[in-house]
């Protein structure tokens, strides 16, 4: 197994003006590695106070030499970031690995991805400050300029699913526009969001640019949301958080982007091919461990081929190999934390009365794994649309397969949720192909395969999966608000 890295020892401090300092709590909360209990080391736990000094610092970076980085000098700025993430990348990914579970393979795979988002926010520096030039309607005499001004300062606020990505969302176009940033990772989930805050440092980003309070979200959250000094809030992460910093941020009605959970559809046409679909739709929700926002946990398949469907579907699951994501060949680590698991088991109870159990529902207590929080992929069959497994986000790797007939009836089944993430559509038939995509009310679907997002493109959400759209340039523009100045010549 690969050695933990220097980094990940002591009490991580909070970096507030390009320094790190201590909370003023003076506290800490452990940071345990989910794949067998073990305290990694500790990060401090700040409070409403270090949200003020970190905004303070924050707008005097704003205000400060940064406003004045031209589109070229951010554009260098975030390629040297780039290199510094790329060179150290096999830290981050072990770091991330031992903090939230995930396995190596799959926090290694994040680079190619992630070097293609860094590059991509690298292109998009011309959109700040960008002036378009409008001739007059009402009179000769009098010319329009339209600047694009950054919105000042951002609080990012995200979960433990994947913070390695995750925090990109708010740094990459944060650097992209002349925005400064204040972020606050989960509470389960901080050190990759620490590190890769340190190598921008070293890399030049300049003090006070972006800044980490580590904390909890009643606390710290809470305060970044109230803040009269946050000009917007990046938040991703549930509904009822969501909900609480909407009620929070009406102080100085920021802008806010909220990206949320979903219960998303994947529909399988009889004409599918199988041989792409069963491991597409199976990784299109077990994946990361089920703990992924766009998961495709309602797969609905059409009737005649359900029994099949299902049948190769277990027998896929059962192929998963579960285990510490540092083990070579693991495609699947554990659940995050001991109340994650509380809440997947609590489901896996649930959908043992309501449907039909074809495989897993078991926690895996087996050897070391005894240790994590590790549970079996799960299969449910014969699932309807009104039981509680195929309406409430599990956010484990539960599959609940839902029959249908008509192509109607799948649209209808695949709308009937509060939530509007993503979708996706397996059918070799075009016409299907458009009909269904076009039919499922998400903001993003995938047709023949699942999960991908291109960087200039980007994904978002609809209904109560939130809005905002995240990465393409609708992300950068989201940075940036529109200035109009009219001229009388
Ligand atoms: P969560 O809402 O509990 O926590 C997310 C973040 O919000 C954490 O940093 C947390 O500390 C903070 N927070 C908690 N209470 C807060 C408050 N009152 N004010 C401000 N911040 C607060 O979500 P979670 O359980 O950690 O994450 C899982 C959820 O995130 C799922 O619903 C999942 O679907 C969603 N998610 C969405 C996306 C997406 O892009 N749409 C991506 C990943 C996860």
């Amino acid at each position: 197994q690969p050695t933990i890295p220097a980094f990940v020892q002591g009490t991580k401090q909070l970096l507030i003006g390009g320094q790190w300092v201590a909370s003023s709590t003076g506290q800490h909360i452990d940071a345990i590695n989910p794949a067998n209990g073990e305290l990694l080391c500790r990060i401090a736990q700040g409070n409403a106070q270090d949200v003020d000094r970190a905004v303070a610092a924050a707008r005097k970076a704003f205000e400060g030499p940064w406003s004045r980085f031209t589109a070229h000098e951010r554009r260098k700025l975030l390629l040297k970031v780039h290199d510094a993430i790329m060179d150290n990348f096999e830290e981050l990914a072990l770091i991330e690995t031992l903090d939230m579970g995930a396995p190596l393979a799959r926090t290694r795979g994040y680079k190619e991805w992630l070097s293609q988002l860094l590059q991509f926010y690298a292109s998009q520096t011309g959109l700040a400050g960008s002036v378009t030039g409008t001739p007059m309607s009402i009179a000769p005499n009098f010319m329009a300029l339209k600047h694009q001004v950054p919105v000042g300062v951002v609080g990012g606020i995200i979960p433990w699913n994947g913070p390695l990505m995750g925090l990109w969302w708010i740094y990459g176009p944060a650097l992209a526009t002349g925005c400064t940033a204040v972020l606050k990772p989960a509470e389960d989930a901080s050190l990759s969001s620490l590190r890769v805050s340190e190598l921008m440092m070293e890399a030049g980003v300049p003090e006070g640019v972006i800044n980490v309070v580590t904390g909890y979200g009643k606390d710290v959250g809470q305060a970044l949301s109230e803040h009269m000094g946050v000009d917007r809030v990046a938040f991703t992460g549930s509904v009822g958080t969501a909900q609480a910093i909407v009620r929070a941020s009406a102080g100085n009605l920021k802008r806010l982007q909220l990206e949320l959970g979903g219960k998303s559809p994947d529909i399988v046409l009889a004409d599918a091919d199988l041989d792409k679909a069963v491991p597409g739709a199976a990784m299109g929700v077990f994946s990361n461990t089920g703990q992924v926002c766009v998961a495709g946990t309602r797969i609905l398949v059409q009737r005649a081929i359900h029994d099949e469907f299902v049948q190769r579907l277990a027998a896929f699951a059962k192929t998963i190999k579960i285990g510490d994501g540092r083990e070579s060949g693991v495609q699947i680590g554990p659940l995050i934390s001991q109340r994650q698991l509380d809440r997947v088991m609590h489901y896996m109870d649930i959908g043992g009365k309501e449907a039909q159990l074809v495989h897993g529902g078991q926690r895996l207590t087996g050897g070391e794994l005894g240790k994590g929080f590790f549970v079996e992929p799960t299969v449910f069959a014969n699932v309807r649309n009104d039981m509680t497994i195929a309406r409430e986000e599990i956010f484990g790797p539960v599959a609940s397969v839902i029959p249908f007939d008509t192509v109607e009836d799948a649209l209808r089944l695949a709308n009937d949720t509060p939530y509007g993430l993503a979708g996706g559509v397996w059918t070799q038939n075009l016409g299907t192909a458009h009909k269904v995509s076009q039919g499922i009310r998400s903001g993003t679907v995938w047709v023949n395969c699942y999960g991908v997002i291109d960087p200039a493109t980007g994904f978002g959400g609809t209904k109560m999966s939130g809005y905002g759209w995240k990465g393409g340039k609708e992300h950068v523009e989201s940075f940036l608000y529109p200035k109009a100045t009219y001229f009388n010549l």
